[in-house]
């Protein structure tokens, strides 16, 4: 099979059947073997249905019903599982990525070798203050810290070699930064094309401010996972154990000059305070970091979704 395309979504009923057309016709035109695997993300509207009477004209057409809403990374996770293309290719539902992109998407994969091809919207019709100033700090921030020469990290238009997609694992909100995990697999031919960025034609934003506390969060951990190797011990462990060993060594000076000089001795309280200060904040340091090594090790919980129904899969 040539292509997967692979559509999270949530209430997108509206869109479905224009965006299904028009996938159509570009699959028709270059006569692509190819599949689309909606994943409803748990949508309350009619999402679910429309995906079941688009299959019932199309059987290329497939769908991955969740029990509820789990987000867009969950999304991508479990329709790239699925995937059976030889390219990947992922879009949003609600007709703001173009299915025109397909054909060089899939071209910039097979011929050029790429790992993965990222969309950039260069040229964005959303609000500037709100939207578009903090998105270009955090791919500014995202490009410092993974040393990835994206524009536009969060789009979602995207294609991959199918290697890729079965060898990254999407948790949490991670769907922001898949080009980084992609590279810490070992997929580091990354491009990128310009693509357009059309105005949402139904329906509404399903992320809101949180998006940005969200962002943060996981620009923060993929900050920790790249310098310390997935292992927040060696960044907290590391302070914990000098914090401990300066307050240890601190309180030994302390009891020793008291033996041998009882002015500076253990009447000398701010001295003690400072040394037991020390001595507990590197106790707590290495701790955060013990719990942080537990969690990482730990990988179940990260995507245990629960799956309602299925379309052809
Ligand atoms: N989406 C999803 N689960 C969610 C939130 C969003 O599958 O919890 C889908 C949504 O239906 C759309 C894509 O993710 O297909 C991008 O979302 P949206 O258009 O709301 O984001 P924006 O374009 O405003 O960044
Ligand atoms: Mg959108």
């Amino acid at each position: 099979m040539d292509i997967s395309l692979v559509i999270p979504l949530l209430n997108e009923d509206e869109s479905l059947p224009e965006l299904t057309s028009w996938i159509e016709k570009v699959m028709a035109e270059h006569s692509y073997s190819y599949e689309v695997i909606f994943v409803d993300d748990g949508s309350t509207d009619n999402s679910w249905k429309v995906i079941q009477q688009l299959r019932a004209k199309n059987p290329h057409i497939k769908g991955i019903k969740f029990q509820r809403n789990y987000g867009k990374s969950a999304g991508l996770n479990v329709g790239f599982a699925a995937a059976q293309g030889d390219v990947v290719i992922t879009m949003d539902a609600d007709l703001q990525d173009s299915p025109d992109e397909i054909p060089e998407l899939r071209r910039l994969i097979v011929e050029d070798g790429y790992h993965l091809v990222s969309g950039w919207k260069r040229k964005r019709y959303d609000n500037r203050l709100t939207k578009n100033l903090p998105s270009k700090l955090f791919n500014a921030a995202a490009r410092r810290m993974s040393k990835i020469n994206l524009h536009d990290f969060n789009c979602g238009l995207k294609s991959y070699d199918k290697k890729v997609v079965k060898s990254i694992e999407v948790y949490g909100e991670m769907h922001r930064y898949i080009p980084v995990l992609s590279k810490w697999a070992g997929f580091n031919k990354i491009g990128e094309k310009v693509v357009e960025h059309r105005a949402r034609k139904y329906g509404v934003s399903k992320f809101g401010w949180e998006r940005f506390v969200n962002g943060f969060l996981d620009l923060l951990s993929i900050f920790f996972m790249g310098k310390f190797g997935k292992r927040p011990m060696h960044f907290f462990g590391l302070w914990g154990t000098i914090f401990f060993l300066i307050g240890f060594a601190f309180s030994l000076y302390l009891i020793i000059s008291k033996l041998i000089n009882f002015e500076y001795g253990i009447t000398n309280r701010p001295g003690f305070f400072i040394a037991l200060t020390a001595i507990i904040i590197g106790v707590q340091l290495f701790l955060a970091g013990f719990l942080g090594e537990l969690i990482s090790r730990n990988s179940t919980g990260r995507n245990n979704y629960l799956i309602e129904e299925k379309e052809g899969l």
